[in-house]
């Protein structure tokens, strides 16, 4: 790619591709604006770099203060890293010093949902349950549990939604106790999942149910918004409108939107004040490029562009236009089994037979032909597939830039219209 511009990118050839993932959710204000390159070169001429275990630029702490104010209320410190797989590191980290000082030496283990992904390094594919990503790397070194993946789109059907939600509470706590809930220091979540399973959202009960679980055996409770956090669901974090709230929660992407590798953990007080009762650096992780100057500049540029433009309240707003226009464009198509998602993330998951949720035989690969039929047509979205327990099949993922236009949406859902269609009739 040589020249990106809004959602547009266009490759050495001249071809013009319409963003509708941002990237991989990462762009979520667009491409080429020069204000935010601006912000970070006046950084990089100021100080570009300091050791964060030595010392701190204006622009670290003030982002970490915009940030904490940002955040669901009893959030009260950010620490930032280069990238959400060292976000997540961080938090499996400060969940075992906060069971340490808590006395618990033997809960070390973090459990996880199948179909969850949360990151590439080594103990977050451990953690990660979307098993594409994992299996070649297996075994790990770390035991770590897993829960079910919980889809409202694959709960038995006759079942209502709570009903559901409090039945796979009940599964997660069955899994806790064959496992032994003291061995365990947090379980981390996507509030609403990305790639792995395709923009499912928590079934009422559900996070209310596992919040009440993890107080019960004394489990923290983290939060994965690397895809979700900065706007991406209507919210500056999707936690804020959970049943309930998470003790850590892990940001990227949006955070810098692209312009610059930037992630972080937000912390709350009760683990804090723990920690600072044991050890007061105990925070402390050590990456070389932890606050990395240049990357918060970006970081405060982004903020403000979201704050001057409204943008995350624009996102909430068109909700429901947005599942609408999917809906419109190809809900009706055979293949289309659901259309979900919170803000400006959503989920298309095929099936075999709309009656029945009978997936499509993953060895047709349905996803990578929907993905390749809207890149020859120049659309960019994400595919993914993965069977577990039947939970999840082929399904694309739609997350545009919050500021796309009306006329870009049409675009790319009458393009994705076109690329299911062209999809569905390479099977025959
Ligand atoms: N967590 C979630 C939910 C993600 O989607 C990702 C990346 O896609 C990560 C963590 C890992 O982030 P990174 O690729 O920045 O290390």
């Amino acid at each position: 790619m040589v020249r990106a511009s809004g959602i547009e990118l266009f490759d050495a050839d001249g071809r013009r591709y319409l963003d509708a993932v941002s990237g991989i959710y990462v762009a979520n204000i667009g491409y080429g604006l020069g204000e935010i390159g601006e912000a970070m070169a006046r950084q990089a001429a100021q100080v570009p770099f300091v050791y964060a275990g030595d010392f701190a630029t204006e622009a670290e702490t003030t982002l970490a203060e915009r940030v904490v104010a940002l955040a669901p209320d009893g959030l009260a410190k950010a620490y930032f890293t280069s990238g959400g797989s060292e976000a997540n590191e961080v938090a499996f980290k400060i969940a075992r010093r906060y069971q340490r000082a808590g006395g618990n030496e033997s809960r070390w283990r973090i459990a996880s949902r199948w179909q969850s992904y949360h990151g590439a390094t080594m103990a977050t594919l451990a953690a990660s349950g979307k098993v594409s990503r994992r299996r070649d790397f297996l075994p790990y070194m770390l035991d770590f549990p897993k829960l079910p993946a919980v889809s409202l789109y694959r709960a038995p059907l006759g079942l209502t939604a709570q009903a559901y939600g409090e039945e796979q509470v009940r599964e997660v706590e069955r899994r806790l106790i064959q496992e032994d809930p003291a061995s365990i220091a947090a379980i981390i979540i996507e509030p609403v999942t990305g790639a792995g399973s395709g923009a499912l959202v928590p079934p009422p009960g559900y996070i209310r149910g596992l919040r009440a679980l993890c107080d019960r055996h004394d489990i923290l409770l983290i939060a994965d918004e690397v895809v979700t956090g900065f706007g991406r669901t209507g919210a500056a974090f999707a936690s804020s409108n959970l049943e309930a709230l998470p003790d850590i929660i892990t940001f990227g992407k949006g955070v810098a939107a692209g312009y610059a590798p930037l992630a972080g953990v937000l912390i709350s007080s009760k683990v804090i004040e723990r920690l600072e009762r044991a050890a007061p650096s105990s925070l402390f992780t050590g990456y070389t490029y932890s606050g990395h100057a240049v990357s918060c500049a970006a970081g405060l540029a982004v903020l403000d562009y979201l704050d001057r433009h409204d943008l995350i309240a624009q996102v909430r707003k068109r909700e429901s236009a947005f599942l609408a226009r999917a809906q419109a464009a190809f809900g009706r198509h055979q293949l289309v089994g659901d259309i979900r998602g919170k803000g400006a993330l959503m989920g298309i998951e095929f099936v075999a037979d709309r009656e029945s949720r009978a997936p499509l035989d993953p060895a047709l690969g349905f996803h990578r032909r929907v993905v390749e039929a809207a890149r020859g047509l120049g659309l960019l979205v994400r595919g993914e597939a993965g069977v577990v327990d039947g939970v999840s099949g082929d399904h694309v993922l739609v997350a545009p830039a919050f500021n796309a236009t009306e006329a870009e949406l049409d675009e790319i859902f009458a393009m994705l219209a076109v690329a299911i269609e062209q999809a569905a009739r390479s099977l025959h």
